[in-house]
């Protein structure tokens, strides 16, 4: 999948080196989700990344929950982002790791720390710990517990852990520098006591590590030799090495930071799709408007386009916003080489063919797809009433060729895979709307051009009106209709697109779609690329999700 030609990007550089020299010689990566939420591309493009490196350099990616914090994280999460990484094709080295695997080693280490002198429990309340903190300016003051003895530490500690201590009481924290520049070096914390269950570890533990003291320990503990992450984590870099430092840790991991993927017209922040979901703005974590991963496979993009489109985005030292339309390229440019093709029609307009038969059935074939022999052939039964779509038909036989490349009355169109028909009445009812069109089929010109004098305006798509498949279609369209719904001060739920579900029930299919198994693309010939929905109806009922339209129409 990697493009061989594409330049290295700076890490794929670094390793290329230390390869080469030495300095590494298997590349282990991790991609570490906090169970919060589910994952969003932003994610895909981290997993992509961790994933892409360990199987370009032979090396090793693991899956690590990052479960540290209890109050948040739940078995729901764990099972879906586990879901969702096995569906964009990537494969982890060995078990699912977790985090609270850890939380001994974790807490021995804090021992270690106490005994060394370099950490001590601290009994400032949550207020005087920023006033103690300094700001950007100024530096900070010393805790005033900052001398306790190794001993009392140890004690206290024991007694965070065990549940005698209140939330809020005391915290442990490292003794770095209350002076320096870097806010995160000024003596920071490393357990917080939380008399919360956690969803692995039950009661054992009424403490929690910080996601600083956490982190860099369980890579060590793995193995990991690149921590990847993303930019806002640079500030915590030296803390990051300051506890590979000054632990006895079984390996020495390096943390480096690439720019976040962010999208105009979406958001990639767990907090805010959580928003979304909890106030019933979408029907749920994989409502195909969602850019979460299970929402674009329920909407029918597929793993091959999310992975082409993070493989060609810059891995790069600054942040920057994606054109949406750049990955709608990927997902329309994947559809086209594999989805086959169908027709279906979204708003039917009955056309009865007055020189056909009725009852007979002559069974058209044609390619599923037009170059790809190994997606095989269709049969379309022709019949005698088959329906068109409305927007298809004109009754101003007055619109000029060029501006109306379609039906009316008195004219010709090619119907796809079949033959050439003229529009020769139209029928109203009472109230003046078109019910139906007789029409005739200009004999000889299945597969065949027509005879001279017989000009069709365009080709339309078609379906038996007796031979076909009733569904419904859901044309989704962008979430937000502004390019930056989270922009400054404002409120993203302001900018959801009105029209971003349109429902079509009574929607026509031909014969095929019957067939067409939960998750299966296909493309609906002049329509878009759409996709079997997973979660809806019964076997009787046909849904089918718009993943995307044929070409660009979005007017920003
Ligand atoms: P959020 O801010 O949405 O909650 P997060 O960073 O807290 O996201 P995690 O579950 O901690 O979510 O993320 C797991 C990994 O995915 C981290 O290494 C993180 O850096 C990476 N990641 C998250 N969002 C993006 C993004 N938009 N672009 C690239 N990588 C991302
Ligand atoms: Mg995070």
């Amino acid at each position: 999948m990697a493009d061989d030609n594409k330049p290295l990007n700076f890490i794929q550089q670094l390793i290329s080196r230390e390869l080469a020299d030495g300095s590494v010689t298997r590349v282990i990566t991790r991609f570490p989700p906090e169970p919060n939420g589910y994952l969003h591309l932003g994610h895909a493009k981290s997993i992509c990344l961790n994933f892409g490196l360990a199987e370009q350099f032979g090396g090793a990616c693991n899956l690590r929950f990052d479960d540290t914090n209890p109050e948040k994280e739940e078995d729901e999460y764990v099972k879906a982002i586990i879901d969702d990484v096995r569906w964009l094709g990537f494969q982890w080295d060995g078990e699912v790791r977790y985090a609270s695997d850890y939380f001994e080693q974790l807490y021995l280490w804090a021992q270690y720390l106490i005994r060394e002198g370099k950490a001590f429990v601290c009994e400032l309340n949550g207020e005087q710990m920023r006033e103690y903190r300094g700001t950007l300016t100024e530096p900070g003051k010393n805790s005033p517990w900052r001398d306790r003895s190794v001993e009392d530490n140890l004690v206290l500690l024991e007694q965070m852990k065990t549940g005698a201590i209140d939330e809020g009481r005391m915290t442990l924290r490292a003794k770095i520098d209350m002076a320096s520049p870097n806010i995160n070096l000024r003596d920071p914390v490393l357990y917080r006591v939380k008399k919360r269950s956690h969803h692995r570890t039950g009661d054992t533990w009424n403490i929690y590590p910080s996601y600083d003291f956490a982190h860099g320990q369980e890579d060590a503990i793995e193995g990991v030799t690149h921590s990847i992450c993303t930019l806002e984590f640079a500030a915590n870099r030296p803390l990051y090495e300051w506890f590979i430092d000054n632990l006895p840790v079984p390996s020495k991991p390096r943390q480096f930071e690439f720019g976040r993927l962010n999208l105009n017209y979406s958001i990639t922040s767990k907090r805010k799709l959580k928003q979304l979901v909890d106030e019933g703005h979408v029907s749920g974590w994989n409502d195909p408007r969602m850019p979460t991963l299970s929402g674009l496979r329920r909407r029918g993009v597929t793993p091959r386009a999310i992975r082409n489109f993070c493989d060609s985005l810059a891995v790069a030292k600054t942040d920057g916003v994606v054109d949406m339309a750049q990955f709608e390229h990927f997902i329309r440019d994947d559809l086209n080489d594999n989805a086959p093709r169908a027709m279906c029609v979204l708003h039917p307009l009955k056309v009865t063919l007055t020189n056909v038969p009725d009852g007979e059935v002559d069974m058209r074939t044609v390619a599923g797809h037009p170059n790809r022999d190994d997606l095989g052939e269709r049969q379309l039964p022709f019949t005698r009433e088959i329906y068109i779509d409305r927007e298809d038909f004109n009754e101003d036989s007055s619109l000029s060729r060029k501006k109306f490349k379609r039906l009316v009355p008195g004219e010709w169109v090619r119907l796809r895979g079949a033959c050439v028909i003229q529009a020769n009445e139209v029928v109203k009812d009472d109230r003046g709307e078109i019910v139906e069109i007789l029409a005739e089929m200009i004999p000889g010109t299945h597969g065949e051009d027509p005879p001279e004098g017989i000009r069709p305006r365009g080709v339309v798509h078609w379906v038996s009106a007796t031979e076909c498949v009733d569904c419904e279609v859901r044309l989704y369209d962008r979430l937000f209709s502004d390019p930056a719904p989270e922009a400054g001060d404002r409120n993203f739920l302001d900018f959801i697109n009105p029209a971003s579900l349109t429902v079509l029930s009574g929607c026509k299919g031909e014969i095929g779609l019957a067939e067409a198994v939960a998750g299966d693309n296909y493309q609906f010939e002049r329509e878009g690329y759409f996709c079997r929905d997973t979660e809806s109806g019964s076997e009787n009922t046909l849904v089918f999700n718009r993943t995307i339209e044929l070409r660009d129409n979005w007017k920003s």
